[in-house]
């Protein structure tokens, strides 16, 4: 959608939702749902009586009197609609609707799927990392798999650990990635500053990976596993005869399968069931530019994770001091380089004009001076919030199973690694339930589907992620300062544990010996606070339950 001049306007756009829980009206186009439910789903699909669709004004906060609608689309509830973008859905569409010329069509590589007659193994929705991923090694194992979602290319800067993209952390527990030749650039170390003491190395490369080729290669996996492809949204999932289920596209196209897994991004919740009663969302936000300065300060061998200096004294009542924000710097040559001003997270996201105004004043304080755009990036991560319901039959992979690590925004290592294991577990069931229905055994997909549920969340990865929603909850507090202290005392607990809470590789009982050398090592108001959110915020007590399993 075009909307010219809309890149630095302030954006103050909320939704009205008809449920009977929230009616939020702020400023906000809305009409009435104009509907069309396929034939096929509108019986099936009670939940998606409940949606609307909805028009986002975008106000310019500036003088002009523009405005502009980012989006007419549907969402299963408000937290869907934040996971989607929220107010600030404008700009995600930006960054999902880049130019990437050189990246292939999926449509013009994989053959199409069979729309009559044949009922396919697995159908993944969604052709981001976790969707291509799946469909690839799933289709390895000998599964008719199917592949559909918008013939989209990849957008995002992705950065990993180097090693994480080499071989898997979990001392090869899984196979080589196989992706190390999809980094394009490695800086030898990392670094953190967070005040004008000595910064902290952190003593792990790290890689940018090169979005090309990650998404070539990524295709050429699908096509030599012979995965078929529908260029298409998917609209529902309705259950059919025989235990099969039909996803419902765009133009009431209907592709039956026995299995469908949702990867469609965070904002799945018109196509799975999440849990209720979890802990509200949360999101990060960044705004990125690559660009080409003078004066650029930062060594080129070092990639700056994090830089929490005070650029300036801001005024404090200011918005932009509100938020807590880091700079995240990829140098790649000492004059071509990649910087992108942060917030690790936020109940509300902190708007994205904000962002770039916080970011090109720091540089300016900076005596970085911009000769040239090349790119820029608008990054919206929607962290925390609640876990898929694993009773449902229908799976999911990526973003849509939360798996988005809800201290740090990424997922895509975990997705790709695990993307291998999780095809296995389907591939069995899928056998199984083949094996009863010769047998003209009763077969019963709800529960071949928890088996794959419990594979991906199993107790112990329930107790990581409680561990890290509290951690979550108490940075959501913090101030500039008080992230300051917590990441003080975070970078002076053993190398190993916080190096593997970077890495997202403690195990349940590490975590916990973490948090203990974190209290022993904080300064007493640190102390107090830890102890107060532990007894008071619902993810301590939520933390506590999962670890005792009750
Ligand atoms: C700018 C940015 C930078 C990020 N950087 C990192 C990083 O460095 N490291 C990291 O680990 N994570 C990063 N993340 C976070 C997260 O890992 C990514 O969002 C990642 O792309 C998630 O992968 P996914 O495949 O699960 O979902 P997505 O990449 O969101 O892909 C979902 C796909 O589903 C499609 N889809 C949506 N709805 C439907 C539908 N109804 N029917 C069919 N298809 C549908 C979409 O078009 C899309 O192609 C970043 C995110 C952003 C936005």
């Amino acid at each position: 959608m075009e909307c010219i001049g809309a890149r630095n306007m302030a954006i103050t756009a909320v939704f009205s939702f008809p449920t009977a829980t929230s009616s939020r009206r702020l400023q906000l186009s809305y009409r009435p749902p104009p509907l069309h439910f396929p034939p096929a789903a509108a019986a099936a699909d009670e939940k998606r009586k409940k949606m609307c669709c909805k028009e986002l004004r975008i106000a310019s906060g500036g003088a002009g009197s523009e405005s502009c609608v980012a989006v007419i689309d549907d969402f299963a509830d408000e937290e869907d609609f934040v996971k989607a973008g929220g107010s600030e859905l404008y700009f995600v569409q930006m960054q999902r609707k880049k130019d990437m010329d050189k990246q292939s069509k999926l449509a013009d590589k994989l053959p199409p799927i069979a729309t009559r007659g044949e009922v396919l193994d697995l159908v993944v929705i969604g052709c981001g990392p976790a969707g291509l991923a799946l469909a690839a090694e799933s289709a390895k194992l000998g599964l008719n798999v199917g592949l559909i979602g918008p013939d989209l290319p990849f957008t995002n800067n992705y950065g990993v650990w180097e090693d994480e993209f080499k071989v898997h952390h979990m001392d090869n527990l899984f196979p080589d990635l196989g992706l190390a030749g999809c980094i394009e650039h490695v800086w030898r170390d990392t670094i953190v500053y967070l005040d004008d003491g000595d910064p902290i190395m952190v003593g792990r490369a790290y890689g940018r990976v090169n979005r090309d080729l990650l998404h070539e290669e990524l295709l050429r996996r699908c096509v030599e596993s012979g995965v078929s492809y529908l260029n298409s949204k998917v609209e529902s999932i309705v259950e059919a005869t025989e235990g099969h289920s039909v996803v419902v596209c765009e133009h009431n196209v209907l592709v039956p399968c026995r299995l469908a897994s949702v990867a469609s991004g965070a904002a799945s919740g018109k196509l799975l069931e999440y849990e209720v009663g979890g802990p509200r969302v949360s999101v990060q936000t960044a705004y990125g530019v690559e660009v080409e300065v003078e004066n650029n300060p930062y060594d080129p061998s070092l990639m700056v994770f994090m830089d929490y200096r005070d650029y300036t004294k801001q005024d404090p009542s200011s918005l932009e001091a509100q938020y807590p924000t880091f700079l995240y710097v990829m140098p790649m040559t000492s004059t071509r380089v990649f910087f992108e001003e942060t917030c690790l997270a936020s109940k509300d996201a902190m708007p994205f004009d904000l962002l770039k105004r916080k970011l090109m004043s720091r540089l300016e304080t900076m005596g970085i001076r911009i000769l040239r755009t090349y790119e820029e990036e608008w990054s919206y991560i929607p962290v925390g919030g609640s876990l898929p319901n694993t009773e449902q039959k229908n799976l999911a992979f990526g973003a849509a199973a939360s798996m988005v690590h809800p201290a740090t925004g990424y997922s895509v290592v975990r997705s790709l690694s695990e993307a291998p294991s999780y095809a296995s577990v389907i591939s069995n069931i899928l056998k199984q339930d083949q094996y009863k229905g010769n047998l003209g055994l009763r077969r019963s997909n709800a529960n071949i589907s928890m088996q794959a549920w419990d594979s991906l969340w199993p107790l112990e990865r329930k107790r990581q992620r409680a561990f890290f929603l509290f951690g979550l909850a108490l940075i959501l507090q913090l101030d500039i300062e008080g992230i300051r202290t917590f990441f003080r005392a975070f970078f002076r607990v053993p190398r190993w544990m916080w190096q593997g809470f970077l890495g997202s590789n403690l195990s349940s009982v590490d975590l916990m010996l973490f948090s203990f050398y974190m209290f022993v090592i904080a300064p007493n108001e640190m102390r107090m606070s830890l102890v107060r959110h532990l007894l008071s915020d619902p993810t301590g007590a939520i933390m506590i339950r999962t670890y005792l399993n009750i």
